[in-house]
């Protein structure tokens, strides 16, 4: 049995050992509910790739980045970078726009990319799908993530890429396009975290207390890290892994299929998943800032991993 004196030294050692990565950062709930509400609104119509209400996210999602004071990261338009990168899906007939926005770190060779889809399922049979949950809640974090990356005064050791998908529910041709058209090489990526329906439970989590989070294969490191971090938690979660090798229902998918470590964040399969009822009154404000502050924590980790 451990003395209670050995306990309170390790827990000095351990929360000294810790002190740099756990930046004790957490979004508030007023700087994720902007964006949120503003995508899930109805007038949005529930974000449809190739429909207006896509682009107006699109546009929204730019115009906070550039508030945020971030780099424009997107295609080369009039010898200008700017904040999309457009493409077409010929034979599934799609206009499709990638948000990218990024904060240049010290070594510009390389970078971590933080990603999340803002496009969701429109309207059909006459129903509106606003996804609040799937994915405004996880292009909200991304956003408050960004915002909290820029206001460093220290300059990030390498390049950080805030990227919002577009088509992820049209089979993941967004982040498909980034990987495939990666100019700097993806070996020039160190890691990739991804932000999909980070604001609810699964209705057998009564305690809305799960954290899934899937990683690469193999990849022991990711898995450690996260546990350290939640078990420094004020309210640690109960952590449910996954192992992905490129397989998987997420953005994430083409960053482990090309074996870039991954980590990515979701609350758990809610009721209203692929529903008109997933709806914005329904977000757990508070799960979703505990998510994404274990997130950062890790972020912080994979930066500065001494
Ligand atoms: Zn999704």
């Amino acid at each position: 049995m451990i003395k209670p004196k050995t306990l309170c030294i390790t827990a000095l050692l351990l929360s000294a050992l810790f002190a740099n990565a756990q930046s004790g950062w957490q979004p508030t709930q007023n700087e994720l509910a902007g964006p949120l509400n503003f995508l899930a609104s109805p007038l949005l119509e529930g974000r449809e790739t190739g429909k207006r209400g896509n682009s107006i996210a699109a546009e929204y999602i730019a115009s906070m980045m550039e508030l945020y004071g971030l780099t424009p990261a997107g295609d080369v338009w009039q010898g200008e970078v700017w904040w999309f990168q457009d493409f077409e899906v010929e034979e599934k007939g799609l206009s499709c726009r990638n948000v990218l926005g990024m904060i240049r770190g010290d070594d510009t060779s390389k970078c971590v990319v933080v990603g999340a889809h803002f496009d969701h399922l429109g309207i059909r049979n006459d129903s509106l799908f606003v996804g609040a949950d799937d994915n405004a809640s996880g292009v909200s974090g991304l956003l408050a993530l960004s915002k909290r990356w820029k206001n460093k005064e220290q300059r990030p050791p390498c390049n950080l890429i805030f990227a919002a998908w577009d088509a992820e529910e049209k089979d993941f041709e967004g982040s498909k396009y980034f990987v495939e058209n990666f100019n700097s090489g993806l070996s020039s990526i160190l890691f990739y975290i991804n932000f999909d329906m980070i604001s609810r439970s699964d209705p057998q989590d009564t305690l809305c207390n799960i954290l899934e989070i899937g990683i690469l294969k193999g990849h022991e490191e990711s898995k450690e890290m996260i546990e350290r971090h939640n078990a420094l938690s004020v309210k640690p979660f109960i952590l449910d892994f996954w192992e992905t090798d490129g397989n998987g229902g997420s953005d994430y998918k083409c960053f482990a299929h090309h074996g870039i470590p991954v980590m990515a964040f979701f609350a758990g399969l809610n009721a209203d998943y692929h529903s008109p009822a997933d709806t914005r009154d329904k977000i757990d404000w508070d799960k979703m800032i505990r998510v994404l502050k274990i997130a950062n924590d890790c972020l912080e980790k994979i930066l500065y991993p001494l």
